[in-house]
């Protein structure tokens, strides 16, 4: 029959030999044994004392295989702190496991262990939680200075809040969203304006109608409704639409920072592949296309795959004339077939006060591939995007011509 009564078991643990004190409730010592540190020995030990025996040791390290062997057998198994018995006097096996049967008696010994298991799931929660903690500050902080960059004080919580976005949001927007013609037929357009409220500009889309065709085959709809046109030009891809279109035209961006608005042409906005020559602590704030004022514009994008694609040459030309087919003026800008937005200056000299002809077109490709270098990659190796500016060259003067 099973002793209903309360044991507490204390040992103390070597690595041969474990020395045991039994006291019952009343405090009495009912045992004193030493056996030999194994399972069998252990297990049979506790098992020999009942149902409802308390066990406790020292931490150590057999605490855990200890913990984990008698906690099947045991009403209680604790593992204790060793500076609670180090602070009693006169220390020997049998009056340490004597002293702790009695602080497990009297239940002022704290468990220091729960288990392998566990444990491992608390450092791993605790270390979790302390990286959220981190990282949910510093996304804080970054919002607080995003707001104060773009000159809105964020004061207290409610810019972290999900129902006050919206209200937070449109004031950036409302502010950077903007598109418009000024009094000079410029094109001035917020850096926080979608790709597509550009191309659904009637205005802006009737005075260039260039910048409709590049829009249209930019990526897709879902895109280019997500995609904003500060975005579109800080990226720094080379692959991309607007920075050639844009640098052909004599785009500039207008940019905020610490240290004020200053104006940067969209063609000297890059600086390589994925970098530009924004300060750290600038933001485009505009993009500011020049009017037309009769020059006749073309942009063309070459894919190896769908039309959509990303390409492997770009090129943006913007012609003035005068006289049916006689340059005055040229710029040229290609993209995607070199590492950076790259200016075309000898093809632009040789055409500039010239007849446009096969000859003179044959002549300015020869020296357009001349003066850069180009990038292979996914969509074309060099050599075919060399051939791709030959002949995309002509093409695109051709169409701004006509
Ligand atoms: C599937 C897919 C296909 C695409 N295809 C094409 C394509 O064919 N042609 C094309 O031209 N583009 C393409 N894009 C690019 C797309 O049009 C966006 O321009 C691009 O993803 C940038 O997105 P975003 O405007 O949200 O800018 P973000 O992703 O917000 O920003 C891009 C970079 O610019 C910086 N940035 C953003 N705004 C500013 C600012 N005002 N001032 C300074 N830095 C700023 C950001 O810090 C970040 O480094 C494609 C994108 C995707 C996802």
């Amino acid at each position: 029959m099973k002793n209903q009564a309360k044991q507490y078991l204390a040992l103390d643990v070597h690595q041969a030999t474990t020395v045991a004190t039994v006291r019952d409730e009343q405090g009495t010592i009912r045992m004193r044994a030493t056996v030999p540190t194994e399972s069998s020995a252990i297990v049979g030990l506790v098992r020999g004392l009942g149902a409802r025996v308390h066990v406790a040791f020292e931490e150590g390290t057999q605490a855990q295989w200890l913990h984990d062997l008698l906690q099947p057998h045991a009403e209680r198994v604790i593992v204790c702190n060793v500076r609670g018995l180090s602070e009693m006097s006169n220390k020997s096996d049998r009056i340490d496991a004597d002293g702790l049967s009695e602080m497990l008696r009297v239940g002022s010994i704290k468990s220091v262990y729960h288990g392998g298991s566990g444990v491992l799931t608390l450092k791993e929660l605790v270390r979790c939680y302390t990286n959220l903690v981190d990282d949910s500050t510093r996304v804080m902080l970054r919002i607080k200075a995003l707001f104060r960059a773009r000159g809105i004080a964020a004061p207290g919580t409610s810019v972290y809040r999900v129902s006050e976005r919206a209200k937070w949001l449109a004031k950036i927007e409302s502010r950077h969203s903007e598109i418009r013609i000024d009094s000079e037929g410029t094109l001035r357009i917020g850096a926080m304006a979608s790709l597509s409220q550009l191309e659904q500009s009637t205005e802006a889309m009737a005075r260039f109608p260039v910048m409709k065709r590049a829009l249209r085959t930019l990526s897709n709809v879902r895109v280019r409704n997500v995609a904003r046109i500060g975005g579109a030009l800080a990226h720094g891809d080379p692959h991309m639409d607007l920075p050639p279109l844009f640098a052909a035209l004599g785009a500039r961006v207008s940019v905020m920072g610490h240290g004020g608005m200053r104006e940067i042409a969209v063609e000297d906005l890059y600086a390589g592949y994925y970098e530009t020559t924004l300060e750290k602590n600038e933001l485009i704030a505009e993009a500011i296309v020049p009017p037309l004022n009769g020059a006749k514009a073309a942009y063309m994008k070459v894919t190896s795959r769908s039309a959509d694609d990303w390409p492997a040459l770009n090129i943006g030309v913007r012609l003035k004339t005068e006289g049916p087919g006689h340059i005055r003026e040229a710029r040229i800008i290609i993209s995607a077939a070199t590492e950076k937005v790259t200016r075309l200056n000898e093809a632009e000299r040789l055409l500039t006060g010239a007849a446009v002809n096969d000859a003179l077109l044959s002549r300015a490709g020869d020296t357009a591939i001349g003066e850069v270098s180009f990038l292979s990659d996914a969509h074309g190796s060099a050599a075919y995007k060399k051939e791709l500016l030959r002949v995309y060259l002509s093409r695109a003067i051709r169409e701004a011509l006509s």
